[in-house]
C-alpha cells in the first residue's frame, strides 16, 4: 500500500480551499507540516502537507501524481500549527493556506528555503607543534593561529593566506577545519545588566497566583493602571512556566516602539528570550524561528504575528496592551491575534493573559459575563501619583480672541517648561484622512441622525455623508445647534503644529514624529533616541508618541485637539479617544518631578474625555457600554465587513447591491455606503457592514454570499474583501 499526503496549494484566485492528493515517492519524508513542490496542471507549486494516508478517497489511484520534492530538512510546521490554519480560515474566512502562509519567517515564502547560516573555521591540532610547513603562507598561517585561535577561512583569506593553504595544512593534519553555525541575533549589541525577581505586593501576588491557578483555564483579564506592575506579574509567571519546563508567548502591540520591554525580558531571562516581529532581517527571523522550535528559547517576545511561534509546550500567552489595534491584521488573513492566542492556550492546556489600564470593551464585556476572570491592580507601584488632567474648552478660547491652535492654559505650560529645562511631548491625532465638520463656537458635531457616528465632509460636492448607511445632507453655512457662523471642517497637520511652535516660543527645539519622519527604517529610533539625549525639548507627534515611551524628563503632555479621534466616523471613536488620551496622559511625570497633562477640546462634556481627566475606566464603561447596547453594536453584536473594490466606481455600486440583495431579510445590515477612504490607490471602495446577535451563523451567511460572489459576473473586476469582527472601519 501507498503513501498518500493531502496538500494545500498556492493557487490565486481558487474559490475552493480544500487540499488536493498526492502519492509521497518512497525516497521522500513528507509528514504533516511539511513544505512540499508539486505537479499542478503543468505547473510546479510550493503546496503545505496537511495529511497523512494510506488510503486516498480518489476513485483513480493511477491518476494521482507524485510529490517533486521537499522543500525543508524538516516539518515546518507542527500539527497544531496546521489544526490552526484550518480553524482560522473557518473563524476568519479566508483560505487555509493564508494561515499557513502567515505562520512560517517570511522570506520563507513562495516556496524559498533558507538555512541555517555557517563559516568555516580553522584551527590548530595537538601535531601542530611538530609541524614541518612547507613555504610562506604555510609557516604564516600557523603562526597566525597559534597566536591568535582559532580563524574563519574568510578571515584568512583577507591576510593573504588563501583556502588552498589552509586544505594543505589540514592535509598534513597540522590544523582541522570546522564548520559553525553562526547565530544571527536580533539581540546582540544589547547589553542588559541581569535582574532578580522584585517582592511582589499583595495585589501582585494575587493575580500571580490566579494566573497560576491550575484548576482553571479561564483567560484572565489583568486590568491594572498604568505603572501597577503587570510586566513584573507577567515576568513571574513566566519564570514559574519555565520551571515546569513550558514555554510562554508574549505579544506587544508593536516592538519596534516598545525595545524596553524587550530589554526587560532580556535582564530577567538571558538567552532564553527569542524575539519575533516583521523588522528583523529573514536570517535573524529564520534563526530565532530555530531557536523557538528546539527550546533553546522558552521565552518569544514579539508583535501580532509572533503568536504563530512554532512552540510546542506552551504555558502561558500573555497580551499586553490587549486593547490595541495592532493585535488586529489589516489585510488576509485578517485575524485577531486574541482569538489565535485564546484556540492555542486550549489545545494546550494553557493560560491566556490579557493585560491592559484601558481594556476593550469586548474583553471587559466578556469579564463583566463571567467568560474571563477579571483581576485588578488598582494601584501604581509604590503610591506614584497619575498626572493631573486639565481640560481645556476650546470653544471658551474663540470666545475669548484666541484663535491659534494652543490655549492660553497650554501655551504657558509649554513656557514654563522650557524654561525649567524640561520636555514636553504634544500629540496631534490625525489618523485616517476624515475630515468631520464642528462648531467651533458650540462644539456641535455634524453627525448621522441613523447611526451616531460623525459626517465626513466630501470638498468637491460639498456635502456630508454618512459611512456605514447612505444618509447625506448639505454642508450648512450656520450651525444647526446654535445658529453660529464659526462652523467648519476639520484637520491640522503636525507640521503646521510644529511651525507654530518654533513662530511663538523661541525656546523650542522642536522633533516631529510621525508618519513622513518615519519612511525608513531606524528613523522612530532615532527620533526618540535623539529626544533622550535631549537634543530637542518638544516632541511633536501623531498618536505613535503615546505608545509606551518613558522619558523621566518629559512633564508636560499636550493635545491639541481630543477631538479628532473622538469625531472618526467609527463607532468606537469614543473608546479610541479614551484609550488614547489615558495613555498619552502616562508618559507625563514618570520622573521625580511631577508631571502635567493638557487637552483641548471642543467637546468638554464628553464622557469620554471626562472619563480621560479622572483616570476613570469603570465610569467610561459604564456609559460606552450603554450607548453600544442602544445600538445593537459590539460587544453586544457581532459585525462582519465586506468591502468592496474596484477601478470601476460603477461596479463596485453594482456589485453592492447584488450583496445587499443576497442578505435582504437574512441579517441586519448597515450600507452598503462608500468608506471613509473612498479611494486608495485607484480604487473604488465600498462597505456593507452586517450586524447580528450570534457569530456563527452570520459567518454561514457571509460564506454562502461569498461564494456566490466568487461565480457572479463581478468576480473578474471587483475585489471582495471579508473581514471579521473589524477594528477599522475606514
Ligand atoms: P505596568 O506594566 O503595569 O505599566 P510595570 O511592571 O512596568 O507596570 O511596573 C512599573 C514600575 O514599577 C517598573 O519600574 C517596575 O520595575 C516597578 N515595579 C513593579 N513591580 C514592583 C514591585 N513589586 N516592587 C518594586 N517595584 C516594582
Ligand atoms: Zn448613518
Amino acid at each position: 500500500m501507498g503513501k498518500y499526503a493531502e496538500i494545500i496549494v498556492k493557487i490565486h484566485n481558487l474559490p475552493e480551499d480544500h487540499p488536493f492528493t498526492y502519492r509521497v515517492p518512497d525516497h521522500l519524508e513528507v509528514a504533516v507540516g511539511s513544505r512540499v513542490i508539486v505537479p499542478f496542471g503543468s505547473r510546479r507549486l510550493p503546496g503545505y502537507c496537511v495529511n497523512i494516508t494510506s488510503a486516498p478517497g480518489h476513485d483513480d489511484l493511477t491518476k494521482i501524481k507524485e510529490i517533486v520534492r521537499v522543500i525543508d530538512e524538516k516539518p515546518i510546521l507542527t500539527k497544531e500549527l496546521v489544526k490552526l490554519a484550518a480553524w482560522g480560515a473557518k473563524r476568519f474566512l479566508c483560505a487555509q493556506i493564508d494561515f499557513l502562509e502567515a505562520m512560517i519567517p517570511a522570506g520563507l515564502t513562495a516556496g524559498k528555503s533558507l538555512k541555517a547560516k555557517t563559516l568555516l573555521r580553522a584551527e590548530l591540532t595537538e601535531t601542530a607543534k611538530i609541524a614541518q610547513p612547507r613555504g610562506e603562507k604555510q609557516k604564516l598561517a600557523l603562526s597566525l593561529l597559534a597566536k591568535e585561535g582559532p580563524q574563519t577561512l574568510v578571515a584568512l583569506a583577507k591576510r593573504g593566506i588563501g583556502a588552498s593553504t589552509v586544505r594543505s595544512l589540514e592535509k598534513y593534519g597540522w590544523v582541522k577545519i570546522e564548520e559553525k553555525k553562526i547565530h544571527r541575533d536580533p539581540l546582540s549589541g544589547i547589553e542588559v545588566a541581569p535582574q532578580a525577581p522584585l517582592p511582589l505586593t499583595k495585589e501582585q501576588s494575587y493575580a500571580l497566583e490566579r494566573i497560576l491557578a491550575e484548576n482553571s483555564l479561564q483567560p484572565v483579564l489583568l486590568y491594572g493602571v498604568t505603572g501597577s506592575g503587570k510586566t513584573e506579574v507577567y515576568l513571574q509567571a513566566i519564570a514559574e512556566m519555565m520551571q515546569k519546563g513550558k514555554s510562554s508567548i508574549v505579544l506587544v502591540p508593536e516592538i519596534a516602539l516598545t525595545p524596553q520591554m524587550v530589554e526587560r525580558f532580556s535582564a530577567r531571562f538571558g538567552r532564553r528570550v527569542a524575539v519575533l516581529h516583521s523588522r528583523l532581517s529573514a536570517g535573524e527571523r529564520y534563526d530565532e524561528w530555530c531557536r523557538i522550535k528546539n527550546k533553546e528559547a522558552l521565552v518569544v517576545i514579539g508583535a501580532r504575528s509572533a503568536i504563530f511561534a512554532p512552540v510546542e509546550d506552551l504555558g502561558l500567552i500573555v497580551l499586553d496592551e490587549e486593547h490595541e489595534t495592532s493585535y488586529k491584521q489589516e489585510e488576509t488573513p485578517r485575524y485577531h491575534a486574541r482569538n489565535v492566542a485564546i484556540w492555542r492556550a486550549q489545545q494546550h492546556g494553557a493560560k491566556v493573559v490579557l493585560g491592559s489600564a484601558t481594556p476593550s470593551l469586548e474583553s471587559f464585556f466578556k469579564a463583566e459575563s463571567g467568560a474571563y476572570e477579571l483581576i485588578r491592580l488598582s494601584r501604581r507601584i509604590a503610591g506614584r501619583p497619575l498626572p493631573p488632567v486639565e481640560i481645556v474648552d476650546m470653544r471658551q478660547e474663540l470666545k475669548d480672541g484666541n484663535k491659534s491652535i494652543f490655549s492660553r492654559t497650554l501655551s504657558k505650560a509649554i513656557k514654563n517648561t522650557l524654561l525649567e529645562g524640561k520636555q514636553a511631548i504634544i500629540l496631534l491625532n490625525r489618523r485616517g484622512y476624515a475630515t468631520f465638520v464642528l462648531c467651533r463656537e458650540c462644539g456641535h458635531v455634524m453627525r448621522c441622525p441613523a447611526c451616531n457616528v460623525s459626517l465626513k465632509f466630501h470638498s468637491v460636492e460639498k456635502k456630508l455623508c454618512c459611512h456605514y448607511c447612505d444618509h447625506q445632507e448639505a454642508y450648512p453655512n450656520l450651525c444647526p445647534a446654535c445658529g453660529g457662523r464659526y462652523i467648519r471642517h476639520f484637520g491640522t497637520g503636525t507640521q503646521k503644529v510644529e511651525e507654530e511652535l518654533l513662530r511663538l516660543f523661541p525656546d523650542a527645539r522642536t522633533i516631529r514624529l510621525d508618519a513622513d519622519t518615519t519612511t525608513r527604517k531606524g528613523d522612530h529610533q532615532k527620533i526618540l533616541q535623539s529626544f533622550k539625549q535631549g537634543k530637542a525639548n518638544v516632541l511633536v507627534g501623531t498618536q505613535m508618541v503615546a505608545k509606551g515611551l518613558d522619558f523621566p524628563n518629559v512633564t508636560l503632555v499636550g493635545v491639541i485637539t481630543a477631538d479628532t479621534a473622538l469625531n472618526l466616523p467609527d463607532f468606537r471613536a469614543g473608546e479610541r479617544t479614551f484609550q488614547l488620551l489615558t495613555q498619552v496622559a502616562g508618559r507625563a511625570g514618570r520622573g521625580s518631578v511631577d508631571g502635567k497633562v493638557v487637552v483641548q477640546t471642543y467637546t468638554p462634556d464628553h464622557y469620554a474625555i471626562l472619563a480621560a481627566k479622572d483616570h476613570d475606566f469603570a465610569a467610561f464603561y459604564r456609559e460606552e457600554s450603554s450607548k453600544r447596547q442602544e445600538l445593537s453594536y459590539p460587544p453586544y453584536s457581532f459585525f462582519v465587513r465586506l468591502l468592496v473594490s474596484s477601478k470601476h466606481e460603477g461596479a463596485v455600486v453594482s456589485a453592492c447591491s447584488f450583496l445587499a440583495g443576497f442578505f435582504h431579510g437574512k441579517c441586519a445590515i448597515l450600507g452598503p455606503s462608500p468608506c471613509p477612504l473612498e479611494r486608495v490607490r485607484g480604487r473604488y471602495r465600498w462597505q456593507l457592514i452586517l450586524n447580528g446577535p450570534q457569530l456563527k451563523p452570520l459567518l454561514s451567511i457571509v460564506e454562502a454570499a461569498a461564494r456566490d460572489f466568487q461565480s457572479s459576473s463581478f468576480a473578474g473586476s471587483v475585489r471582495l474583501a471579508l473581514d471579521v469582527e473589524p477594528q477599522n472601519l475606514l
